[in-house]
């Protein structure tokens, strides 16, 4: 068996980095090293996800677990103010990043790019791992070609932290770069309530609604005459995210640079 890539992971003891830390022991071809965590410090990783002890202990200190396991890559799935430092510290260390957590900022972005191809690595960020979301988006993208007038209403559970979501504001690009441009609407509309018709992006709309119960899903909903088109994606488990990320690990392994957005690992 060629050499086995070793795998560190941030926010291990969160909903997402259970799933990896899970999906990691479960392949042979990876190596967990290392698993930070704040409030699990000190727990076995194999034990925190059900799993006999591994000898990895979750750590708070994310720079000493990169110093001392040295990693070939860092998922991430922490929070929005967490996964900046986190990814920055993990480049300064040459590990390459795969970054699941949402709510960078194209700028943030831009300069983990420039970091990573100053220190000759890939890393990936990627505000969602599931097949049918980027499928989703890329439907969205043919549509609105054809269907200019658009509206995005996504739907997470309430302890979101960002909004729109990530997928929502890639959705939103991707349909940018098709769709003809246009202010749409009638320009004398006035918002009653402050916030009615959403945030604008490039044009258009996106709608966030926040609930318990909800997972994650997203409705693309383009306007014509006499009819409309309704793109629309249900997540149900996290589970269904750890394919993506699988393959995200694998092929961090053999980029340069800072890439944006799991569609680019799907085809080659
Ligand atoms: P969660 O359950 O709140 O987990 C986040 C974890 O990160 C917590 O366990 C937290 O624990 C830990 N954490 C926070 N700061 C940290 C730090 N500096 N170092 C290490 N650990 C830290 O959230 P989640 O549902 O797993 O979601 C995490 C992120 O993934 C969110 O941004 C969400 O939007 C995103 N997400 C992305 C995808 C995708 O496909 N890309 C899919 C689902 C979710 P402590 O406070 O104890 O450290």
């Amino acid at each position: 068996m060629s050499q086995r890539i070793s795998v560190a992971v941030a926010g291990a003891a969160g909903r997402m980095g259970r799933e990896v830390v899970k999906m990691v022991l479960e392949d042979p071809e990876l190596e967990l090293v290392a698993a930070i965590g704040r409030s699990s410090a000190g727990v076995d990783a194999g034990s925190l996800v059900g799993k006999p002890e591994t000898g990895v202990v979750v750590t708070d200190r994310l720079e000493d677990a990169l110093q001392s396991a040295k990693p070939d890559v860092l998922v991430d799935f922490t929070n929005p103010k967490s996964a900046v430092p986190n990814t920055e510290a993990c480049i300064r260390h040459g590990v390459r990043p795969v970054v699941g957590t949402t709510g960078f900022t194209p700028e943030q972005i831009e300069q983990l790019d420039k970091q990573c191809r100053e220190k000759g690595i890939g890393g990936l960020i990627a505000p969602n791992f599931s097949i049918g979301a980027i499928l989703m988006m890329k439907f969205a993208a043919m549509a609105a070609k054809y269907l200019p007038h658009v509206e995005i209403i996504e739907y997470h559970g309430d302890q979101k932290l960002d909004a729109p979501s990530g997928t929502s504001i890639k959705t939103a690009e991707w349909i940018s770069q098709t769709r003809r441009e246009l202010r749409q609407g009638n320009p004398n509309e006035e918002e009653v309530l402050e916030g009615a018709r959403g945030g604008y992006y490039n044009g258009f709309r996106i709608h966030s609604v926040r609930l318990p119960g909800v997972f994650a899903q997203q409705e693309v909903i383009f306007g014509g005459h006499g009819q409309t088109l309704k793109i629309r994606h249900d997540s149900y488990e996290r589970a269904g995210y750890m394919p993506g990320v699988n393959t995200a690990i694998k092929k961090v392994m053999s980029v340069t640079g800072l890439v944006y957005g799991f569609e680019h690992f799907l085809d080659d």
